[in-house]
């Protein structure tokens, strides 16, 4: 089921250039820059070209596009390749754009000498000015009629380091009147006399993106360069580029729309904005739509995959509802994780006629959707706790959990019945005094009298301490594909922290183990903080789903 083509136009595409022999193998690439750890959005496009390229027998690359020095780190290729793994693919070659410098400059001198580029000492802003509009042409530089000896020599001794950041470009001769605005002029190649995390110091002069990436495309035989929309203006210089620096391979360009979701913003200068002002606790912060962040909180490549399956590619931008992603991870988890009990915000009960110092085990079911999963033995004792919130001293109507002197079910055991309650000074109920019923115990065929409510409880002689993280939206406004500035849009109540107990069977659960706590959702050991004295669940989502 896992790995059912989904019809979409770009497969339409590479089907029909296969059948007219364009191509004899496709080969796609995943080109990220490394200026920030992947999200959601990446996963999108990773499992778009990985699966193309599985589909047809064809490869995919993994590239690193780190034509901008200032920016690119070594911390953010590592946690690159990490994700990409983990969502599940393995790439047929690990490339940086940065190998490719001696051969872009080369294609740039290419350029030069066959007229079609030329060394502009016009300022970022002049050259922004001179541009021109939808409706107005541009203007020519004063240096675009350099002759080929003059450029060839400048473009040389800004290699070589001769001048400032800023003092020089090197740009393409196309068309100044062109209505693409892309195609007036456009900016090859810059100063930067920064540190490379690859090359070092080597280089003081580096592509522009619209240089750079259709030849690395091109030096890589990649087929088919697939991107997000807002690169289709850019297409004609993509196929300038490619025609005019006399690259033997012609791959070509893609757009699709890249994914949005409610509530969240999704580009690696925000997110990394987030990390940088402490808003979040670190790219990996399970509020974050990071992958990592995703991962930790217990999302699973499954969940992430069948997400983006759904979800397909398509030519026009639309926001996705995050219900549509909790949806996926429900339902990739439901019949794989136990099922078991936590009480999150405690509340001791006191059985008061059951036998003290005595535990007996009592059998539950680990899945009641799966069979498979067989059953466990739990501990039931005098002191159980319970959640604060199943209880009330004064119920509203319809209230069918415990209040006193209502009756209801213990989950896997017995029926108890509230007596008494104890209170401390500030009038905060503290204790419940109950009685159990023991004709009623679970799975005994007990038929006597019927309760309405059934409430969860972990017994207080053997209940492990735990830390519950719950998670809310980050973002508050549902819509953030503008460039509004969301960090007014923060939601302060983001991250809720409540201490309570779990069952003594999951005392030692491992990072990253998942389970259904009964009535609260899924959860996940939190592989940073959880520990064997102190265990940290992270909600993955919780039960409901208005999906
Ligand atoms: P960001 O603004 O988040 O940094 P980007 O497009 O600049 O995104 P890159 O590292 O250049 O990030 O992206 C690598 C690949 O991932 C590109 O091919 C890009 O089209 C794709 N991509 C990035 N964001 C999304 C998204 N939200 N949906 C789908 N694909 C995306
Ligand atoms: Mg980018």
């Amino acid at each position: 089921m896992e790995n059912k083509p989904t019809s979409n136009f770009l497969r339409n595409i590479i089907l029909e250039d296969l059948k007219l022999g364009k191509v004899d193998h496709i080969i796609t690439r995943f080109p990220p820059e490394p200026n920030g750890y992947l999200h959601i959005g990446h996963a999108k496009s990773i499992i778009l070209n990985f699966e193309l390229a599985d589909e047809f027998k064809g490869k995919t690359h993994l590239r690193f596009d780190d034509t901008n020095p200032a920016k690119e780190d070594t911390e953010y290729v590592e946690s690159i390749k990490e994700d990409v793994s983990w969502l599940g693919y393995e790439w047929d070659g690990l490339f940086f754009a940065s190998d490719y410098f001696e051969e872009m400059y080369n294609r740039a001198v290419v350029l030069i000498k066959n007229g079609k580029a030329y060394a502009c000492d016009s300022t970022a802003e002049e050259i922004r000015q001179m541009r021109g509009s939808l409706t107005e042409v541009g203007q020519r530089s004063p240096y675009r009629d350099r002759s080929v000896e003059e450029n060839l020599a400048l473009f040389e001794r800004m290699r070589q380091g001769e001048f400032k950041d800023g003092a020089k470009v090197l740009r393409a001769k196309i068309d100044m009147a062109s209505p693409n605005i892309n195609m007036r002029d456009p900016v090859l190649y810059r100063i930067a006399h920064a540190a490379h995390h690859n090359t070092g110091d080597k280089w003081c002069i580096y592509p522009m993106y619209s240089f750079a990436h259709p030849l690395e495309d091109a030096i890589e035989g990649v087929t088919h360069s697939i991107c997000t929309l807002e690169f289709e203006d850019q297409r004609p210089l993509y196929d300038w580029v490619i025609r005019e620096c006399e690259m033997e391979n012609t791959p070509h360009q893609y757009e699709f729309a890249r994914l949005n979701i409610t509530n969240t913003v999704m580009s690696k200068r925000k997110l990394k904005q987030l990390v940088d002002e402490g808003v979040v606790d670190g790219w990996d912060d399970p509020r974050m739509p990071t992958i990592s962040g995703l991962r930790r909180k217990g999302y699973t490549a499954e969940a992430i995959r069948a997400f983006a399956r759904e979800i397909g590619v398509a030519k026009a931008d639309s926001v996705i509802d995050t219900k549509m992603l909790e949806h996926f991870i429900r339902e990739d988890l439901k019949l794989k994780v136990p099922r078991t009990m936590a009480v999150l915000k405690p509340l001791k009960v006191v059985i008061t006629n059951y036998p003290e110092n005595q535990v007996e085990m009592l059998e539950a079911e680990n899945n009641p959707e799966n069979q498979e999963m067989g059953t466990r033995q739990i501990p039931f004792s005098r002191e159980v706790y319970i959640e604060q919130d199943d209880f009330t001293e004064n119920p509203p109507p319809k209230y069918h959990r415990l209040f006193p002197g209502n009756e209801v079910r213990l989950k896997n055991a017995y029926f108890i019945k509230c007596n008494d309650i104890v209170k401390d000074e500030t009038g905060k109920v503290i204790e419940l005094h109950c009685t159990y019923d023991i004709e009623t115990k679970s799975g005994s065929g007990f038929t006597g009298r019927k309760v309405k409510g059934t409430i969860h409880w972990v017994d207080a002689s053997q209940a492990v301490p735990a830390e519950f993280r719950l998670y809310e939206a980050l973002i508050l406004d549902e819509d953030m594909t503008d460039e509004a500035s969301f960090l007014d849009h923060i939601n302060p109540q983001s991250l809720g922290i409540a201490h309570g107990f779990v069952e003594p069977n999951i005392k030692v659960a491992k990072p990253q183990d998942k389970f259904q706590f009964f009535r609260h959702g899924y959860f996940n050991v939190d592989p940073l903080n959880s520990t064997n004295d102190q265990l940290v669940f992270n909600r993955i989502v919780s039960l409901k789903s208005s999906f």
